[in-house]
């Protein structure tokens, strides 16, 4: 027998529809070269319509790729409704890779316009002669230092100017595509995830969840997270979706001038990688700022270190830890404590809290072997590959043929080492390739950096395997002290340190201490730098 609910699509022009009709006078903000720029939901939606027609006028239609190359803003997120809502697909470039990969990836996408911000275009003018199937250029905002090399190019303003301020969008399958994000790919070439609106709208949901991010009309949310990274993992679409005030700190990063934005705009919600919280911790300690808003910094992208949860805890910030990939969405499981862990001591809670948490309803996950292939049991101890399936993860790259072995068997092969406790509570303990193979034993470099951490003279600690003659591998440490303490920390008081937390064997073969580490586009610790730099 067949149910009988109507088949009613799952896209973005719903929550754009609902946005506009239901929540015209939500503002978004967004700090900008000339001050701060504000405008509600009302305006937004008329651009976003009349950016519409204008890539409608120009000839653009439904499956074209039409690429950002831009900061968190207002017209970015035009850009990230008007788009899809043709049913065209938006492609957000990472404005931070090198030049060789974002000319392999706009000519895999086969981009045909790029929306670029004025101070970026002279990035995108060293590629311009490379760029295949780009017809055109729209700049966004001003373009000091152009030499003109962009052409065809169109201002902004002059583009959507004089358009229809509502549109009447086109019948969409829910399973067209609406987004499409390359992974930073960390071996071979960058791969394209493509987004569906569906997956999408699912995704927004399950970002809007109690146990998600608990998005709602009454936050206030500042993405710190790249439009260009997952699509600041979701919560722009899920903020529109669900009526959220924005703040949009477009390209002023710098932790004293987001915090400063925070408290400005009272912001509830915030999201970013651990570096940027572990920045503003460092500038916390010497500024005061009413950050009493804040009610959940959701962080992810790489392990939060406990000393970092500890820390913002004692500013009164909660961070929340949160797992994911650019295949799943991202947004895949995130540590909330359960209703039975809500009384034990703050040291079991920081424990629990350095976890990546419970999976999302909509993400099935099991543990696998890496040699059996058998599921692990749920110990706490017993690791082995994480591996997800759901409406929200992808089952394929971009006209790829090489990644088949990825997704074997319906499910996502993450790459990630995990275990579980016996409540289905996952703890990632490594990337495959990143985890330190010593004697046959693994070593986990994430659990030997959050300890190192830990250490009070310690700003930031990545760890590396590096090639050993009888032991195949051993970790070696790369510190980055507290600038309070360069030249005061020495390798024995770092051994010392971790020594009563750690098996001998684990305890690191030496400490490298270094100015900074090296980090990849999207703000994570860069080993394989690292590892070419410390190998010989
Ligand atoms: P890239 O692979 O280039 O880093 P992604 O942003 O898609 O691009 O990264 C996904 C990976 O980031 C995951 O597979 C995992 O290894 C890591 N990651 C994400 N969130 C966490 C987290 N909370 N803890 C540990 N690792 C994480």
């Amino acid at each position: 027998m067949q149910g009988l609910m109507m088949d009613y699509p799952l896209t973005l022009q719903h929550a754009y529809n609902r946005a506009v009709r239901i929540f015209p006078r939500k503002e978004i903000v967004t700090r900008t070269e000339d001050g701060i720029h504000r405008y509600t939901y009302r305006e937004w939606g008329k651009r976003t319509a009349q950016l519409a027609h204008a890539l409608h006028n120009a000839g653009f239609q439904e499956g074209d790729r039409i690429a950002t190359f831009g900061w968190n803003t207002y017209r970015h997120l035009e850009l990230y409704f008007a788009v899809p809502c043709l049913g065209a697909v938006l492609h957000t470039l990472n404005i931070r890779l090198f030049a060789e990969q974002l000319v392999y990836i706009i000519n895999n996408a086969e981009d045909k316009i790029i929306f670029v911000d004025g101070d970026l275009v002279p990035l995108l003018e060293s590629i311009a002669g490379e760029l295949k199937t780009v017809k055109q250029y729209v700049i966004m905002g001003e373009a000091p230092q152009s030499s003109g090399k962009l052409h065809p190019s169109v201002d902004y303003e002059s583009f959507i100017a004089n358009q229809p301020e509502t549109y009447d969008w086109p019948q969409l399958d829910e399973n067209t595509a609406a987004a499409m994000c390359y992974t930073s790919g960390t071996t071979g070439n960058p791969k394209g995830v493509v987004y569906s609106h569906r997956s999408v709208f699912l995704h927004s949901m399950g970002v809007g969840l109690a146990d998600g991010a608990a998005l709602s009309e009454r936050d206030t949310v500042l993405p710190v997270v790249p439009m260009f990274h997952a699509n600041a993992w979701g919560f722009p679409h899920a903020g529109i979706m669900m009526g959220s005030k924005f703040v949009l700190p477009g390209r002023f990063l710098d932790p004293l001038k987001i915090a400063q934005l925070m408290a400005e705009e009272h912001v509830t919600v915030a999201c970013g990688v651990p570096t940027i919280w572990i920045g503003m911790l460092q500038m916390l300690e010497r500024e005061q700022l009413d950050l009493s808003s804040l009610r959940a910094i959701y962080c992810g992208g790489s392990a939060v270190p406990r000393s970092l949860i500890e820390g913002l805890n004692h500013k009164n910030l909660n961070i929340v830890h949160a797992w994911g990939m650019t295949e799943t969405s991202p947004l895949a499981s995130l540590c909330k404590l359960r209703s039975y862990q809500l009384d034990l001591p703050l040291e079991e809670v920081f424990r629990i809290k350095a976890k990546q948490g419970t999976v999302l309803p909509c993400v099935d996950f099991r543990v696998v072997d890496m040699e059996t292939g058998q599921e692990v049991p749920w110990d706490n101890k017993s690791y082995g590959e994480l591996q997800v399936r759901g409406p929200w993860i992808a089952r394929a790259y971009f006209a790829d043929t090489e990644s088949a072995a990825k997704f074997a068997e319906g499910w996502l092969r993450t790459g990630d080492v995990a275990v579980v406790d016996e409540d289905g509570m996952l703890q990632l303990v490594d990337r495959t390739k990143d985890l330190v193979k010593s004697g046959g034993e693994w070593i986990s470099s994430v659990e030997l950096e959050g300890l190192i951490m830990g250490y009070h003279k310690v700003l930031e600690a990545a760890v590396i395997g590096i090639p050993d003659q009888k032991w195949s591998e051993r970790p070696l440490a790369c510190v980055v002290p507290k600038p309070d303490y360069v030249g005061q920390i020495t390798k024995e008081e770092i051994i010392e340190y971790l020594t009563p937390h750690v098996a001998k064997w684990w305890l690191p073969e030496d400490v490298a201490f270094v100015e900074a580490i090296p980090k990849t586009s999207v703000g994570k610790f860069d080993k394989k730098v690292l590892r070419a730099r410390f190998e010989a």
